[in-house]
C-alpha cells in the first residue's frame, strides 16, 4: 500500500501543498510584521519631525517648570494622530530613562532601557527600525535651553500579533481545504496514471508467461498512450522473433535428428548441452541427464581430458588429424562393436547472459569402410601368401633339377611332378580369383539354360568317382519325384556342386559317408550334400564363406584347398537369387544346403 504509486502521488501532493503553505505563511507573517513596524516608524518620524507642530509644541513646553504635565496634555491632544490605544503608549522620560508621566503610568514603570532610548539619552533622535522582544519603539530627544527630556513611544505589537494570528488561521483553513482538494485530485491523477500502468503490468506478466494474444487498447495520445502503443509493437516484434527462433530451433532439431552421425555438444563444464537421436541411440538413454565429457572420452578411448586450462591431451603418441578450421579428428575409434571417426570443434553458446565456449563432437560410423579396408588388406595379403607358397615350391624344384644334371630320373620326375602340381594350384587360384573378380565387377557372362538339376548332380558324382573311391567313401544320391527342371547358368551351378561335393570328399576321413539329395518346394529346388567328416568348429562357421578362409590352414592346404571354393559358391548362388547354408558339428559332419528358384535370372 505504502509502495503504491497512488500513495506516492498523494504524499508528493501533500508535501508540496504543505511546503507552499509554509513558505506562504512565513512570507506573509514576515511581511505583516515588517509592514506594521515600518508603518509605526514612518508615522512617528512624521509626527515627531523637528519641523512638525507637535515637536515644536513639546519643545516649547520644556520652558515650563511642570513641563511633563503640559507635554502629556499636548500628546493627549495628538492621540488619534499617534494611534494611541491600549497597545501603543507614550511616555515622558528623564534623560536617565525614568518615566515622569505617560499614557499608561503602570506600564511606564516597567519600562526597560532600549537601544532607541539609549540613543535619545545620548541626545540623538536616530531611531532604528527594530523588532524587540515583543515591542517596537520610538524615542525623541527634546531640549529647550537647559531643560531636556525624552518622549518615548512604545507599541507592544499585540495588535500585529492578533492580525498575524488571524492570518495564520486563514492560512490553516486554506491549507485544510487545499489538502482535501489535493487528496481528491491525486486520487483522480493516480487513477488516470496507474490504471493504464496496471493494464500494462498485467499484459507484461502475460507476455513473460509466453501469452501474446492480448492487444491493449490505446485510449489516448499522451505519454501513456505512446507507451501502450510501443508495448503493443514490442510484444508483436517479440512474438515474431520468438516464432522465428522457434522455427530455426525446430529446423535445426529436425536436421540434427535426420543426421545419421551421432552429435553431442558439451558445456565448458563437461556436461551435455545437446545430443541428437543418433547419439542417444549409440550411447543409450537421455545423455543430458547422465552423460559427461569424461565418460565420452573414456568410452571412445580418446586421449583427451578436461582441465582448468581447457581440453588437454593425455598421450604424446596421439593419432590425430587437425583440419584448417581447427577441428580435431580422431580416426578409427572402436566402440560397441563398431568403428568411428570422432571430430571435435568449438561451439559458442550463451548461458545466464554469459558467453561460453563448449565442445561439439561428431561421431561418424566408418565400420563398413573400415571392414572393407581391412578385408582388402587381408585379401591382398592372402593372395600374396597363397601365390608365394606354390611359387617357392616351383622355384625350389626347378633349382634342384638344374643344380644336379646327374640326378636320377626318378627323383627328377618327382621334382617336375611337384612343380606341375604347384603350378596347377596356382592356375586354380588365379582362375578362382578371376571368377570372383568378374562377379565383383558384374562382368560375368551368364549362359542361362533350362536343365535337369538331378541329372547334373548324379553326373558330377560320377565325374568325381575316382576321388571318392580313392578315399573309399560311400556316396548315396536321393532325389524326390517330379523335380522340375531348373532355369539357370548350368556351368556355374555345376561348379558350385563340385565345390561343395569336393569339400565333403576332402574333409571326410577315409571310408566316410556322403549323402547327396535333391528336393523341391514352393517354386524352389534345393540340393544338400551331407557328410560325416571332420566338421567345422562353431566359431569358424560364420566366416567359412570369406575369401581364403580355412579352418586349419596347414591341414586344408595339404588337401589342396585354397579357401576360395565356398566364397565363389556363395557369390554364384546369390547372383542366382538363391541361398547357401552350412550346418556342421565338429567331429560329426557337415551339411551344405543350396536353395535356388526354379527360374533364375542371374545378375
Ligand atoms: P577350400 O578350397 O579350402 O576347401 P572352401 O572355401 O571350399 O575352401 O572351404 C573353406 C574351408 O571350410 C575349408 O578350408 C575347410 O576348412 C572348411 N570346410 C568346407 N567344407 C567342409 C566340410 N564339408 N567339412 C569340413 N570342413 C569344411
Amino acid at each position: 500500500m505504502f509502495k503504491s504509486l497512488y500513495f506516492k502521488i498523494v504524499l508528493i501532493l501533500l508535501v508540496f501543498i504543505l511546503a507552499v503553505m509554509t513558505v506562504v505563511s512565513i512570507v506573509l507573517l514576515n511581511s505583516v510584521t515588517t509592514f506594521y513596524i515600518n508603518q509605526f516608524m514612518d508615522q512617528m518620524e512624521e509626527c515627531f519631525a523637528e519641523t512638525s507642530a507637535l515637536h515644536q509644541e513639546l519643545t516649547d513646553a520644556l520652558s515650563d517648570s511642570s513641563y511633563a504635565e503640559k507635554q502629556k496634555s499636548i500628546l493627549k491632544s495628538y492621540e488619534s494622530i499617534l494611534g494611541i490605544d491600549p497597545y501603543r503608549n507614550y511616555y515622558i522620560l528623564t534623560m536617565d530613562g525614568v518615566m515622569i508621566d505617560g499614557s499608561d503610568t503602570e506600564l511606564g514603570r516597567e519600562l526597560r532601557i532600549t537601544p532607541n532610548m539609549l540613543s535619545a539619552m545620548d541626545g540623538k533622535t536616530e531611531n532604528k527600525r527594530l523588532r524587540g522582544d515583543g515591542y517596537t519603539d520610538f524615542a525623541v530627544y527634546l531640549h529647550n535651553g537647559n531643560a531636556e527630556c525624552i518622549v518615548y513611544m512604545k507599541d507592544s505589537l499585540e495588535e500585529m500579533d492578533q492580525l498575524s494570528l488571524m492570518l495564520l488561521s486563514i492560512v490553516l483553513q486554506t491549507l485544510f481545504v487545499g489538502i482535501l482538494i489535493a487528496i481528491l485530485l491525486s486520487f483522480f491523477l493516480a487513477k488516470a496514471i496507474t490504471a493504464p500502468i496496471q493494464i500494462l503490468t498485467k499484459n507484461a506478466q502475460l507476455v513473460a508467461l509466453g501469452e501474446f494474444s492480448h492487444e491493449i487498447e490505446v485510449h489516448s495520445t499522451d505519454e501513456i498512450g505512446i507507451l501502450t502503443d510501443t508495448f503493443n509493437n514490442m510484444k508483436n516484434v517479440l512474438k515474431n522473433t520468438l516464432l522465428e527462433i522457434d522455427g530455426e530451433k525446430t529446423k535445426l532439431k529436425t536436421v540434427l535428428s535426420c543426421i545419421s552421425d551421432a552429435i553431442v555438444a558439451f558445456t565448458d563444464g563437461g556436461y551435455v548441452l545437446h545430443s541428437n537421436e543418433s547419439a542417444q541411440k549409440l550411447f543409450g538413454g537421455d545423455l543430458e541427464k547422465s552423460f559427461s565429457m569424461e565418460r565420452f572420452f573414456e568410452l571412445l578411448d580418446i586421449p583427451l581430458e578436461r582441465s582448468p586450462k581447457g581440453i588437454v591431451t593425455t598421450s604424446t603418441n596421439i593419432n590425430v588429424e587437425k583440419s584448417d578450421d581447427g577441428t580435431l579428428i580422431f580416426r578409427d575409434r572402436p566402440f560397441g562393436g563398431r568403428v568411428f571417426d570422432v571430430s571435435f570443434g568449438r561451439i559458442h553458446y550463451i548461458s545466464d547472459n554469459v558467453k561460453h565456449v563448449g565442445l561439439i563432437a561428431v561421431i561418424h560410423d566408418i565400420t563398413n569402410r573400415f571392414e572393407l579396408d581391412k578385408s582388402r588388406r587381408e585379401f591382398v595379403a592372402n593372395v600374396s601368401h597363397e601365390l608365394r607358397t606354390p611359387l617357392t615350391s616351383i622355384k625350389g624344384a626347378c633349382e634342384t633339377v638344374m643344380d644336379d644334371p646327374e640326378m636320377p630320373a626318378e627323383t627328377r620326375q618327382y621334382f617336375l611332378d611337384m612343380a606341375l602340381t604347384e603350378s596347377d594350384r596356382m592356375t586354380r587360384i588365379v582362375s578362382d580369383l578371376l571368377v570372383l573378380s568378374r562377379l565383383d565387377n558384374k562382368r560375368t557372362q551368364w549362359k542361362v539354360e533350362t536343365f535337369d538339376l538331378c541329372r547334373s548332380v548324379s553326373r558330377l558324382i560320377e565325374v568325381m568317382r575316382v576321388d571318392i573311391e580313392a578315399r573309399e567313401h560311400t556316396v548315396s544320391f536321393t532325389a524326390e519325384e517330379n523335380i522340375p527342371q531348373i532355369t539357370a547358368d548350368r556351368e556355374r551351378i555345376e561348379q558350385v556342386i563340385v565345390n561343395v561335393l569336393s569339400n565333403s570328399v576332402k574333409y571326410t576321413p577315409v571310408g566316410g559317408k556322403i549323402d547327396v539329395s535333391v528336393r523341391a518346394a514352393e517354386e524352389r529346388i534345393s540340393f544338400c550334400v551331407k557328410d560325416n567328416g571332420i566338421g567345422i568348429p562353431e566359431e569358424d562357421q560364420e566366416r567359412i564363406f570369406e575369401r581364403f578362409y580355412r579352418v586349419e590352414k596347414s591341414r586344408t592346404s595339404e588337401m589342396g584347398g585354397t579357401g576360395l571354393g565356398l566364397a565363389i559358391a556363395r557369390e554364384l548362388i546369390e547372383a542366382h537369387g538363391g541361398t547357401i547354408r552350412i550346418e556342421s558339428r565338429l567331429g560329426e559332419g557337415t551339411a551344405v544346403t543350396v536353395t535356388l528358384p526354379v527360374v533364375c535370372n542371374p545378375a
